[in-house]
């Protein structure tokens, strides 16, 4: 059983109203790594990193069964650099510096020992990149979940489109499915976002939860009220590793099966929201993840009696 990560590994400087931080570690790949980790192994991971990146932040996520065989060591350059400031409601930030670094000249090339892995998580990244890893998958994966961000839709709207035609889950926030669509209403954004190739749509709503779409059907898991939350950065891929590695975990790609991955992964980035980076995820234990899943169950649960 094992899962490929594709997406940034990287340095963060961040500032939300509880602190600042200059330099930490972060990136999509780093967040979905880590998540998806604690339900599947080996976790294939498709990264590029600088000289600058610690090698103790290597091998601890060997340790936790990421196979760093599909990364890039580039000797003379730097990491991809980003820095975010979150607003007052942490629902919302503004990337204040996009750095790619090794990032410009990535082309992922795939070891032969992941090109026939049936789960696959493109996390954000360039669209022509996740493109190309899935052009060299020998086999057709049984999911393939993608990832986006704004910085992608302002940047490279058409390859974004065509990537979309070939994955069957999108994950983007309420935000981006406006933006990649100019519709307002969550609604229409997924019918229209449907029609271009995806047969899923994860629509995250930060602190207020997330939305599955399918065909006419649509799902909704809330996000477990917190009374402390540091650090939003990297929740949306948290909650992507933590989606796919149930489904890879448990091998059922159906819709039924897919609302239990929207509560496990909501249940993820709760714990990730809850210390600067990705801190909290290197510390979670099975036993915690299953006590906060339990949380998830109580809380959306209720009896009705109709008259
Ligand atoms: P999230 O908060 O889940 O959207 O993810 C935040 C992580 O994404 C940070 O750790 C950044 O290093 C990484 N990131 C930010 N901008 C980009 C980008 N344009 N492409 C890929 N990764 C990015």
């Amino acid at each position: 059983m094992s899962l490929i990560v594709v997406g940034t590994m990287a340095f963060d400087a961040l500032e939300t109203p509880f602190g600042k931080v200059d330099r930490i570690i972060g990136g999509s790949a780093t967040y979905a790594a880590y998540a998806a980790s604690n339900f599947v192994t080996p976790i294939q991971q498709v990264s590029i990193i600088g000289y600058d990146f610690p090698k103790e932040e290597m091998e601890l996520m060997e340790a936790r069964g990421v196979d760093m065989a599909g990364v890039e060591l580039v000797k003379d350059k730097k990491s991809f650099f980003w820095s975010g400031r979150y607003h007052l409601d942490m629902n919302t930030r503004d990337s204040l510096v996009t750095e790619l670094n090794v990032l410009a000249d990535f082309n992922p090339v795939l070891p032969d020992s992941f090109k026939d892995t049936e789960f696959v998580m493109l996390g954000n990244l360039h669209p022509s990149i996740q493109k190309s890893v899935i052009g060299q998958m020998t086999t057709r994966p049984k999911l393939i979940v993608m990832d986006t961000m704004n910085f992608w839709i302002d940047s490279a709207l058409p390859e974004l489109e065509e990537v979309l035609r070939l994955v069957d889950v999108l994950m983007v926030n309420d935000s981006e499915a406006r933006q990649l669509t100019g519709e307002y209403s969550i609604v229409k954004a997924a019918k229209q976002i449907l029609k271009k190739g995806p047969k899923y749509l994860v629509i995250k709503k930060g602190e207020h939860g997330a939305l599955l779409f399918h065909n006419d059907q649509v799902f909704f898991a809330p996000a477990l009220p917190l009374e402390d939350v540091f650090d939003p950065t990297g929740a949306g891929d948290t909650f992507a590793g933590g989606f796919i590695g149930h489904i890879a975990a448990t091998r059922d790609v159906s819709f039924n099966n897919m609302k239990s991955a929207i509560i496990v992964g909501s249940a993820l980035a709760s714990f990730c929201v809850e210390k600067f980076g990705p801190d909290r995820m290197k510390e979670i234990t099975k036993k915690e993840i299953d006590t906060r899943i339990s949380q998830f169950v109580e809380l959306v649960s209720f009896d009705i009696e109709l008259k």
